[in-house]
């Protein structure tokens, strides 16, 4: 089967997607923020942040897995996103990292649809091309060698960071 073929590429609220797992672009304390983990919070409702206390943070690149509670995702993948220090600090790799490490939990858990916000791309600062051409690189490497996720989803909540996502794949 064609890779692209599970990848979709939508407008939209991740906080309103109805698939299995949403990934939130999250800090080290995994304690909540602005942007899209401020929203996946508010969402959840204060369940996710009790459960995401007893997880005691996590390094950069890494990715941890949560319930969904008021989402209408099941689960929340939550990764710590690299800040873009002007690309000598590793940024590049770190953000591949986030999206494998997300993409092998959801493997993992056997997981069907997963939808991912574009990490670092906000107050984080990536260069957006530069981060969306990983996002896309990643997730095809990840489905020619693995069944789950069967879908993988890029929600944008932008038009330019759709735009680039279509270039991209
Ligand atoms: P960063 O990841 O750089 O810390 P943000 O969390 O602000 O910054 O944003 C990351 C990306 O997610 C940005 O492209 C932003 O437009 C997008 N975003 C913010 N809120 C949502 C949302 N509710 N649904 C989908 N994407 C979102």
């Amino acid at each position: 089967m064609n890779i692209n073929a599970r990848i979709e590429i939508i407008r939209g609220d991740i906080t309103r997607l109805d698939v299995e797992a949403i990934v939130n672009a999250a800090n080290t304390s995994l304690l909540g923020g602005g942007g899209v983990d401020g929203a996946i919070h508010r969402a959840a409702g204060p369940e996710l942040l009790a459960e995401c206390r007893t997880l005691k943070g996590c390094p950069t690149g890494e990715a941890r897995i949560t319930r969904g509670y008021n989402l209408p995702a099941k689960h929340v993948i939550h990764t710590v996103e690299p800040v873009w220090l002007g690309g000598r600090k590793n940024e590049d790799i770190l953000l591949a990292n986030c999206y494998r490490n997300s993409l092998e939990l959801a493997s993992r858990n056997r997981i069907n649809s997963i939808a991912f916000p574009a990490i670092s791309c906000g107050a984080y600062r990536f260069p957006l091309e530069r981060a969306i051409r990983i996002a896309a690189r990643e997730a095809q490497e990840f489905l020619k060698f693995h069944d789950f996720p069967q879908r993988i989803i890029f929600a944008c909540l932008d038009d330019k960071t759709y735009q680039e996502y279509l270039k991209a794949i």
